[in-house]
């Protein structure tokens, strides 16, 4: 990932609220787009300039040839409101952040998150690395990524909850590990969006959880088809379990 700043010039006298709105709806579908994976835009105005700081997954992750309609609808928009296109500086790599697949074509995806990370959810399951969404053809039928999108926010909302051990943790618990809950639904079928414009498997991922009483042997079963699923090694360092047909993954609890 890459923080990058986009500045706009005022073309004409522009009040604050039109500059807001605006770039709130260009930067809303850079991120739809996959070009802008952070939710927070800190934002400067100096000397007239208006400047917006977020977090890309790759150096030229802005270039234009990645927009999609909605997107040069947005940036059209700029242009009406009195701004002028972005200026785009490239401040330089985050440091904590994961690679970026590199493989030519992933053999499968997972889709992978979990409550802090801000990175796309979509990883290579060649590699593990980070698979950013314009590498594949948009999910949705907006011509977008959303659904993943709206997924992802949700997971990390149940694994906040669990993670904090107060508010809603029963809740977040049930929603991320089991595979009937909502959270699961939705993310499956994020999984069969990316196998139907890939064309290649897409597992999701079952947060481990082991309820007191649930019988042991019954955790060695995938909790769809029932086949047994341990593996002889984990995958990728991170999962223990998969079940090839039913496309999914979980691990042994860590201590
Ligand atoms: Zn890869
Ligand atoms: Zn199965």
């Amino acid at each position: 990932m890459y923080t990058a700043s986009l500045s706009f010039r005022p073309l004409r006298k522009v009040d604050a609220d039109t500059i807001v709105r605006t770039l709130f709806q260009y930067l809303d579908a850079l991120q739809m787009n996959g070009q802008v994976l952070s939710d927070e835009w800190p934002m400067t105005r100096s000397k007239g300039i208006v400047s917006v700081f977020v977090s890309i997954p790759e150096r030229d992750s802005l270039r234009t040839s990645l927009e999609s309609k909605s997107l040069r609808w947005a940036r059209g928009e700029l242009a009406a409101a009195g701004l002028s296109q972005p200026k785009v500086t490239i401040l330089g790599a985050e440091p904590t952040s994961s690679s970026i697949c590199k493989c030519a074509t992933p053999n499968c995806y997972i889709l992978y998150t979990y409550y802090v990370s801000s990175e796309c959810p979509l990883r290579c399951g060649d590699c593990f690395d980070v698979v950013p969404y314009y590498r594949i053809p948009p999910t949705s039928k907006t011509g977008t990524y959303e659904h993943i999108y709206f997924w992802q926010k949700n997971y990390q909302f149940c694994d906040t909850f669990q993670m904090n051990c107060g508010v809603g943790e029963r809740f977040g618990m049930y929603q991320i590990s089991n595979l009937n809950s909502r959270l699961s639904k939705d993310g499956l079928e994020c999984c069969r969006q990316v196998e139907r414009v890939t064309s290649k498997p897409c597992f999701y991922y079952l947060y481990y959880y082991s309820p007191r009483g649930l019988n042991p042997k019954r955790r060695l079963q995938c909790p769809k088809c029932k086949r047994t699923w341990l593996l002889d090694e984990r995958w990728h360092d991170k999962f223990d379990f998969r079940c090839d047909p039913c496309r999914l993954l979980s691990n042994l609890a860590q201590n």
